[in-house]
Parts: structure tokens; sequence; C-alpha cells
């Protein structure tokens, strides 16, 4: 069946009521356009797992924290529809600003300790954007399965956290990070990067290796991992390091060690293009975790 896109809430209702009416289930995959392979391995992972494929493609104002960074973020919507069609999308939803924030709109979705930490100093407000957007697409969908990429481990976690709360009936799926060769998470701001800068981000995974191999020598230290990190990062001249820590997956604080395992999150900018990537490091092998 050919594609279709919607613009209005509305219509979206109609085409995902029709599909639930034929016992269809509805999987959403909410993208912000300039698609890659990262966002259509979501979109072959929803067609796996849900009859009718929602896709939405909308730049989320209220989620920027910088203007230039909305007014720069890449835009190609013709290409967009077109590669998801390709992909299997059912239907992609694009709506308008004012068909998502409506004239005297006024309520904000927040979790608030996963809100104000890591990429929330850095970004603030950025958090409560996403949350309260993606609580609405997935309420205007009346989606079945929401998938989110782990690239963006925080905003995963920040969703899990809100939809439990909430007790908004959707199953969120997380999806793995998908890579350039050199080992770059894939990302819509990569194509901002100069050439310089783009060969120089593939230090952000490199470091995250590198924690990896070292904690596979039995270092579980997690202050030791992140200087290390650290270090490997600010090595390069082009990157300027946010972040290099270790966390728990759930609640993300700090941990001491990775006896019982951990995630590394990083973020560097390079130039006026922040990055982040991430990995779930384990204890040595052979390492018995002791409780
Ligand atoms: P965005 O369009 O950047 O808001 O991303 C839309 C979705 O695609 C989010 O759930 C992202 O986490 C996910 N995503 C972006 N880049 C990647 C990647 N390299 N691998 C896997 N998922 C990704």
């Amino acid at each position: 069946m050919a594609m279709n896109t919607v613009e209005h809430v509305t219509d979206l209702r109609i085409a995902v009521n029709g599909a639930k009416r034929s016992g269809k289930t509805v999987g959403l995959v909410p993208t912000m356009g300039a698609l890659h392979q990262g966002h259509l391995s979501l979109i072959e992972r929803a067609r796996t797992e849900c009859d009718f494929v929602v896709m939405s493609l909308f730049v989320n104002p209220t989620q920027f924290t910088d203007i230039e960074d909305f007014e720069k973020y890449p835009r190609d919507p013709i290409r967009d529809r077109a590669l998801a069609e390709k992909a299997g999308v059912s239907l992609v939803f694009e709506p308008g600003v004012g068909d998502v924030y409506v004239k005297g709109f006024d309520t904000v979705v927040v979790a608030r300790h996963l809100s104000d930490i890591l990429e929330g100093k850095s970004r603030p407000g950025h958090f409560q954007g996403v949350a309260t957007v993606v609580t609405k697409l997935i309420n205007m969908v009346g989606a079945d399965k929401a998938f989110f990429g782990e690239k963006d481990y925080q905003q995963l976690q920040v969703v899990r956290r809100v939809v439990e709360d909430l007790n908004i009936p959707v199953k969120i799926v997380g999806c793995p990070i998908v890579r350039e060769a050199d080992g770059l998470a894939m990302s819509s701001r990569n194509v901002r990067l100069s050439e310089r800068q783009r060969s120089a981000a593939a230090i952000l995974k490199k470091a995250l290796d590198y924690a990896q191999e070292i904690a596979d020598t039995g270092v579980h230290d997690a202050y030791a991992l992140r200087a290390w990190m650290a270090q490997t990062i600010e090595v390069e001249a082009e990157a300027k390091l946010d972040y290099a820590t270790i966390v728990d997956p759930d609640e993300l604080r700090d941990v001491d060690t990775i006896d019982s395992g951990g995630i590394a999150l990083v973020a560097a900018t390079f130039g006026k293009i922040r990055l982040i990537d991430n990995k779930v490091l384990k204890p040595a092998p052979g390492y018995e975790v002791r409780r």
C-alpha cells in the first residue's frame, strides 16, 4: 500500500483507527527528520514488531536551547518521505508547530532528576521539551509500541520514566546504536561537521572502547576509567569535552565501580556541534559479582 502523509491530528487518528479496527498493532518512530541509517534501523525494528508503522517528522522547537542549532538543523522532508516509504513506513505524521502547540498551550511533562543531569546541564529545558513532545506524539498516535535509539540514552531513560510514571499504555523499545565505519555514532548533526571535525569525532567511540579495554584488565574503579576517557578525548584538539562519566543504567547516577556494570556516557563539542555517545561497560571477564 502506498505511504500517506498527514499533517493534522484528526487525519492521523482516522488513519490509525482504521488500522486498529482491522486488528493491526501500531508502532511509532519519532524523528526530527534528516533520516540516516540510525532512523532506518528503528523503522526496521518497528516493522518486525508492529503491523502499522507511523513515523513522525517534527523538528520540535521546544527541545532546542540554542536558536542557531534549531535554525540550522538539517531539514529535507522530500528525501525523508521517500526514504520512509522505501523502508516500509505506513504513515508519516508531519505536523506543523501549530498542530502540536495549539493556541493557549500551557502544559509540560518533566522527569525532574533525569532532566537536570548530564545533557540537561548543558541544555536546560531540553528534556522537558522532549518529554512533552514525546508524550503528545504517543497520545496523538495511540501507539502500542514506540521505538527510540540507545544513542540518545538519557532521552530513552527520560521517556521510559515518563511512560511508567504517567501510566501511558505504550511499550518503549530501545534500539542499538548504528555507527559509521570509523565508529562515529550516526547523527543528523554529523553533516554539519567540517572534514577535520568529522574525522576527530571518532575519538568519542575510541574513548568508550578504551574504557572497556582497561576494565577488561581488571580496573573497575569508575574514577580511574572516567579520567582515562576524559584524557583520551581531551588529547584531540578539535574536541571540547563536556563530560565523560560512568553511571547506573536506570537512574543515571554516578557509580564508584563497575563491579556490577555501568554505562559510560560522553559528550563533546566539535566547533559548534555537540555530539554524544555511550557504551555499556562490563566487569572484566571472569570477574564474579559479589553481593
Ligand atoms: P532524532 O531525529 O535525532 O531526534 O532521532 C530520532 C530517533 O532516532 C531517536 O530515538 C534517536 O535516538 C534515534 N537515533 C538517532 N541516531 C541513531 C543512531 N545512530 N543509532 C540508533 N538510533 C539513532
